[in-house]
């Protein structure tokens, strides 16, 4: 049976911790601007930090109980905002209300502007042992265009302290993100970042493509005509491109965005995509323990109250063991796909109250919609299972994408 058709007990923790200096211009999480200078302990923004961990304790200590954790992603928001206490003080939490096991993966972002030597160290110190480090781009006028306040020379310090962390033994693994298709990318400009990302000697890199979203401000920006963004042909040359230069260099790719040097695929990333639930805590957060997702209110007030009617009503059923279900069918295939392996499909198809020729006359409707795919080789069949193939059909994956979803809103 395909994994993705269990449901599994929870060993993923995700903490938001939803502090930024500023907003970036392509960005629409759930974060809280506080300004260029502010800080975890004390000076601006840090009242609201102090808030902010009191209801994630609060919320955590109110949640339904698990085993220990294996994997921790603290994320943001920028996390390393917080003090190294302070991110200790939520590890706590979490050891406290579930325990952690020995080796399990624990991730701190860290956002190259305000990346302290001797904060990475405090931090390896009470646990972290892995570091995902918000490069983006290393290009300084495209940093600046799309709004990030680090530059070139602090992404390669923070990667140098994190080499040597890890050549020390005292950092495990470590990884850098990096966005594709920004304003004014080309092919040889893309080239370059991949380049440059290599030689940082990260073992892990993550990729995504850029999406403009509402709200923000490179959404008014194309409104008006500002936005130099690829056109959809060099959009798809780019990501091509960049499965063959990081496997020149000895990268796998384990999923659409993520491409790791052996033994350094990140295990929290995999629950994502295995169809294993994961806890999550924090404004914005979304978990989805047993199967069905919940995401928590993304402004402090509501995210407040939310934690309030918890503590008083008791935990919101998605996040109980009794309103377990397995993942729905659309994101089944959806979140399948995404991975190397792809999907036993007529295995995911076996929850569906079909009849075996409905089942059939399913199958052949939907193969009949993949016919193309399959003959310019962007779908792989291989045994029972089918992938998109890699880099084409992983390039191009949103158009292939939409052709299940087309066939998903017809059943
Ligand atoms: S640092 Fe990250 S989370 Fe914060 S605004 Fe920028 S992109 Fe968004």
């Amino acid at each position: 049976m395909d994994e993705l058709n269990s449901v599994c007990s929870p060993r993923s923790v995700y903490l938001h911790i939803p502090f930024c200096h500023r907003r970036c211009f392509y960005c629409d999480f759930a974060v809280v601007p506080l300004g260029d200078s502010a800080s975890g302990e004390q000076g601006p923004g840090s009242n609201s930090i102090k808030n902010y961990l009191k209801l994630l304790q609060r919320e955590i200590s109110c949640s339904p109980n698990g085993p220990p954790l294996s994997t921790v992603y603290i994320g943001g928001g920028t996390p390393s905002i917080l003090s190294p206490k302070q991110i200790d003080f939520v590890l706590k939490q979490l050891r406290d209300h579930f325990g952690i096991v020995d080796g399990a993966e624990i991730t701190l972002e860290m956002d190259p502007a305000s990346f302290l030597k001797e904060d990475l160290e405090d931090f390896l110190e009470i646990g972290i042992n892995r570091i995902s480090l918000g490069c983006q781009s290393f290009d300084n006028i495209l940093l600046e265009r799309i709004g990030r306040r680090h530059r070139l020379e602090d992404i390669l310090e923070s990667c140098e302290w994190l080499e040597n962390a890890q050549k020390k033994g005292n950092l495990e693994t470590w990884s850098i993100d990096l966005i594709q298709n920004l304003p004014g990318h080309n092919l040889s400009a893309w080239r370059c970042e991949l380049i440059q990302s290599i030689l940082t000697k990260s073992p892990h890199i993550s990729i995504y493509d850029l999406t403009i979203e509402h709200g923000t401000v490179f959404e008014w920006r194309r409104k008006k005509g500002q936005l130099d963004i690829p056109d959809s042909s060099l959009a798809a040359e780019s990501m091509e491109l960049t499965p063959l230069i990081l496997r020149e260099a000895g990268f796998s790719r384990y999923e659409i965005s993520n491409y790791a040097l052996p033994g350094h695929a990140s295990r929290h990333n995999r629950v994502y995509w295995s169809g294993c639930g994961w806890w999550a805590f924090g404004q914005g957060a979304t978990s989805s323990p047993w199967g069905k997702r919940l995401e928590r209110p993304r402004t402090r007030d509501t995210y407040k109250n939310w934690v309030e009617s918890q503590e008083v009503n008791g935990p919101d059923p998605t996040l109980m063991q009794s309103g377990s279900m397995p993942m729905a069918l659309d994101e089944r295939i959806i979140v399948g796909l995404r991975r190397r392996e792809g999907i036993d499909l007529e295995g995911l198809l076996q929850n569906m109250t079909w009849t075996d020729q409905e089942r059939t006359s399913q199958v052949e409707a939907l193969e009949k919609r993949l016919r193309v795919a399959f003959e310019v080789g962007s779908i792989q069949r291989n045994g029972k299972r089918i992938k998109l193939s890699d880099p084409y059909g992983m390039a191009i994956s949103n158009d292939i994408l939409s052709e299940f979803i087309v066939w998903l809103d017809s059943l």
